[in-house]
């Protein structure tokens, strides 16, 4: 046998009939996309850890668990007791499963197809509260496309005791990561649903509705891609959106959503450096951590954003009549039913004849482009009567002198360019231990303002050593608080815009 590559091997059968691999895996990971074994469950997420060739790539597969009698398993694949099966390795790769002796379980129905709920790990789930919500984000999301594009659906949460917050989407399932357990249906259910609905959401955009660089996907390699602005954009955007259109979020709770992506689209100055198109061919790099400062955008934000603009332009070209939701249809109906991958011009030439106008500007100077989007922005919230206000940042830190920090202890997680922490030589995952000798418990911002006019002096930790800064003064604010909010007077036509954008 010789290995090949990091993942292939090569296998002298020297006319043998059958070989038979044995291997282990170290699974101790515990998050939305991995593998995890203990005395509790067997979570498998099978492109992890299994195997396959090229040859059988298509072929028909059993799987046998070797699980105790009274275990459960939750998985989108057909199950005959302990036996799992799936008709090729592509269906295999991408349907993951839990095995316990806690699973939690109840199901809803919208038209003809079964939603399974999976909870498995400490929590106490409140199936009416649930069910309601679910069933209305899910009836939504069909209603728009049409048809739902599987027959079953299950969603698997993994409930941890820590603070988690994550998903994976998959043709037939979701695995959802959500933590702790004392919040999940507490301060936490507005993520719940917040990340089920983007999950559910993927069902049409990603797994059915594919870039066509990965159509159809190679588990060998990287799948370079560009489209992150629609697979992920467009899903944020929408999965918040169809939690508005239901009735499941106040506008409030919406705008709450929406106030986080602007903050987080102001906050990044890597938007002045690379394009979501740039950024989202380097996801496979660093695509779901900050990564260096200041190098790139996140295609979740931008995404977003991108996503909103594009929805009220196709409201203004229509009259009110079409939106984003009709081009996604479109997509769905004529590429993925069609068997066809979706390239970024076809995307564009879809939405030109749906609104009957030019999106060149959106793609050369937004898409591919780092122009700034306050125009663009500000232009969308007036069309629907709606208006995005920014304030000085209520932190003094950030406010005043430049930099934003974790509470618990104040390590450095922003820097704003050209401010006193800039200029005072602060850096990234500084830890500040005293403001003018007084040594911080969680009060960085009260010792800041208690100085404010006074010279600042900090000691921070960096690297193992602990470092003597000074900040100077600059009169003038840095970061802002974005939020968005309806206009005092909108007039008519604002107001019928804004009625068909939530409907
Ligand atoms: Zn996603």
């Amino acid at each position: 046998m010789n290995k090949l590559t990091k993942d292939c091997w090569s296998v002298f059968t020297e006319g043998c009939k059958e070989i038979r691999v044995d291997y282990r895996y170290y699974a101790a990971e515990l998050n939305a996309g991995s593998s995890f074994l203990s005395e509790e469950q067997l979570y498998v997420n099978p492109v992890n850890c299994f195997i396959f060739s090229k040859e059988q790539f298509s072929e028909s597969i059993e799987l046998e668990l070797n699980i105790p009698p009274f275990w459960q398993v939750a998985t989108s694949l057909r199950a005959n007791d302990t036996t799992l099966m799936a008709d090729n390795f592509d269906e295999l790769a991408d349907s993951p499963f839990i095995c316990s002796a806690h699973l939690q379980h109840d199901e809803y129905k919208v038209n003809e197809t079964l939603f399974h709920l999976w909870f498995n790990g400490e929590s106490k789930p409140d199936w009416d509260r649930l069910k309601t919500d679910f069933s209305a984000f899910t009836k939504a999301q069909i209603e728009k496309f049409g048809e739902f594009p599987v027959s079953e659906y299950h969603f698997l949460f993994q409930i941890l005791p820590y603070k988690a917050y994550h998903g994976v989407e998959h043709c037939k399932s979701t695995v959802i990561a959500l933590g702790p357990s004392y919040d999940v249906f507490g301060d936490e259910y507005k993520e719940l649903l917040g990340v089920s609905s983007h999950e559910l959401y993927h069902t049409w955009n990603v797994k059915a509705i594919r870039p066509i660089e990965m159509h159809p996907y190679d588990f060998t390699k990287e799948n370079y891609s560009q489209l992150g602005f629609i697979c992920e954009g467009v899903t944020t955007y929408m999965g918040d959106l169809f939690l508005l259109k239901s009735g499941v979020f106040t506008l409030e709770q919406y705008f709450n959503e929406l106030n986080g992506q602007l903050q987080k689209h102001f906050d990044n100055f890597g938007r002045f450096n690379y394009s979501v198109a740039e950024s989202s061919f380097d996801t496979w790099l660093d695509g779901y951590v900050p990564g260096a400062p200041g190098r790139k955008v996140s295609i979740y934000t931008e995404g977003c954003l991108l996503a909103f603009v594009t929805d009220v332009r196709i409201l203004r070209a229509t009259n009110n009549h079409y939106g984003l939701d009709e081009v996604m249809k479109r997509l769905y109906y004529d590429f993925a039913l069609a068997g066809k991958g979706v390239s970024e011009s076809d995307y564009k030439e879809v939405l030109e004849n749906i609104s009957g106008t030019s999106f060149d500007d959106l793609f050369n100077d937004y898409i591919h482009g780092t122009r700034p989007y306050e125009s663009i922005l500000l232009e969308s919230f007036e069309y629907l009567g709606l208006e995005m206000e920014h304030v000085p940042a209520k932190s003094y830190a950030a406010g005043k002198l430049g930099f934003k920090s974790i509470k618990s202890n104040a390590r450095v997680t922003a820097i704003y360019p050209g401010s006193p922490a800039f200029l005072g030589g602060l850096m990234l995952d500084d830890e500040v231990i005293s403001v003018n000798g007084y040594k911080l418990n969680a009060d960085l911002d009260k010792w800041l303002s208690y100085f404010a006019d006074t010279e600042k002096n900090l000691v921070v930790q960096r690297a193992g050593r602990h470092i003597a800064l000074r900040l100077p003064e600059v009169q003038r604010y840095f970061y802002s608080d974005y939020t968005v909010k309806v206009q005092d007077k909108p007039i008519g036509s604002q107001k019928k815009a804004f009625e068909a954008w939530k409907k």
